[in-house]
């Protein structure tokens, strides 16, 4: 037996420690393209207003308590949730074969659906994350004893490796870190190669809305993959397209071929539940329950959504025409080709380290960047810096 006062000193988790540097800094100019949180043109976090709206009438409303959510979280939110992201006129919901956990955010779902798979689909097969994924997929699986492997990213035809029965996590929309999506006609060939392998499909879909800017196109690649008759998960989280980051706001749904199916996995999904957490947290769930359940707040959180897609769709613009006008070396059309929150920038280690070290532009060594820490006062400084060190 290990004594406690041996165990090793672990490394400091890299955002979060890229934030911590960026904090220190003392440059008038710094900048923080590191940390993937929606900023507004100022540089501030951006409390959504229909979330201001829905959390005044919250406190004020007198029925509100503090009690206990049910194991599995509160129903309405549940189904509201599996509405956004299979569309209400899903047939899987009127067959009654789909069935939802509210979790921790995003992290949460993932985390319940592979203790979950781990459990009752295999603690033996694999489960095959894109190269690149998002840093934490690797240790969620890992720290519930899945193996993780990698697939090339992305590769439909490469049929070489004896993947049978494997699970495969799919990002439904804006990659992390790449910011590259595959087409509808990728999709469908990702779909062929996975239904002829019988692999299991664990969506990840942090980025509703967030992506387009359109909740529907956003769900297509999970749309589409229902519509073919898998068995699925999919894991949502409304830390970016609430804004709802530290409230962990998230749901976990299964799409299973009948309602007797979803009636024993939503039993045991509660089983799991209740010894992970107990019960959900309620007060991001309350705001996202009443938002989704509303038409008028609905519409509004739509304009919202648009707002935070388009200043950075904006800011994608304003970068690539920077450095074309100061005839930065190489091409360019991927900052605007890309989606989502990020941009695979394509600069290496030694030139990340360059704009940390000379201009405090704070970004992972991948060359990912955050577009959101862009804004209309710091993307000639960045786009200037970026063309010193490719230079
Ligand atoms: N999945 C992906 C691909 C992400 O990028 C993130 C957040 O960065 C998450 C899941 C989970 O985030 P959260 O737990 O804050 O909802």
């Amino acid at each position: 037996i290990n004594s406690i006062r041996t165990v090793p000193l672990a490394p400091p988790d890299v955002i979060f420690n890229l934030t911590a540097k960026y904090k220190a800094d003392t440059f008038a100019q710094k900048v923080n393209l590191g940390v993937g949180a929606y900023r507004d043109d100022a540089g501030k976090p951006w409390v959504l207003p229909v979330v201001k709206k829905v959390e005044q009438a919250l406190v004020n409303d007198p029925s509100r308590d503090h009690e206990y959510l049910p194991i599995l979280g509160l129903p309405t939110f549940r189904e509201a949730s599996i509405r956004l992201i299979l569309g209400a006129d899903s047939p899987a919901i009127k067959e009654n074969r789909v069935t939802a956990a509210q979790t921790i955010s995003g992290t949460g779902a993932n985390h319940l659906g592979a203790l979950f798979l781990s459990r009752f689909y295999s603690k033996e097969v694999p489960i095959y994350l894109s190269n690149p994924t998002w840093a934490n997929h690797k240790p969620i699986f890992n720290n519930v004893g899945l193996e993780t492997r990698n697939y090339a990213y992305f590769n439909p035809k490469d049929n070489g490796l004896d993947i049978d029965g494997s699970i495969v996590l799919l990002h439904a929309c804006a990659h992390n870190p790449t910011g590259v999506d595959p087409t509808q006609d990728q999709w469908k060939a990702i779909a062929d190669v996975i239904e002829s392998k019988k692999l299991f499909p664990f969506f990840d879909c942090a980025y509703q809305g967030f992506a387009s800017g359109d909740l529907d196109r956003d769900a297509w690649a999970v749309r589409y993959f229902v519509e073919r008759g898998f068995e699925l998960l999919i894991c949502q989280s409304y830390a970016k397209n609430f804004g709802l980051y530290g409230q962990r706001a998230g749901c976990l749904t299964f799409v299973l071929k009948n309602s007797d199916a979803a009636a024993r996995v939503s039993s045991q999904l509660a089983k799991l539940q209740r010894s992970e957490i107990s019960n959900p947290p309620a007060h991001g769930a309350r705001i996202v329950d009443r938002v989704l359940n509303n038409p008028e707040l609905y519409a509004e959180w739509v304009e919202n959504l648009r707002e935070m897609s388009s200043r950075i769709k904006n800011m994608r613009d304003a970068l690539r025409d920077c450095l074309i006008k100061s005839n930065t070396p190489g091409n360019w059309d991927h900052i605007t080709n890309q989606i989502g929150m990020f941009s695979f920038t394509g600069l290496k280690a030694p030139q990340v380290a360059v704009l940390k070290e000379k201009f405090h532009i704070y970004l992972t060594d991948n060359g990912r960047i955050s577009m959101a820490g862009l804004s209309t006062s710091n993307v000639e400084y960045v786009a200037n810096s970026i063309n010193h060190v490719v230079n």
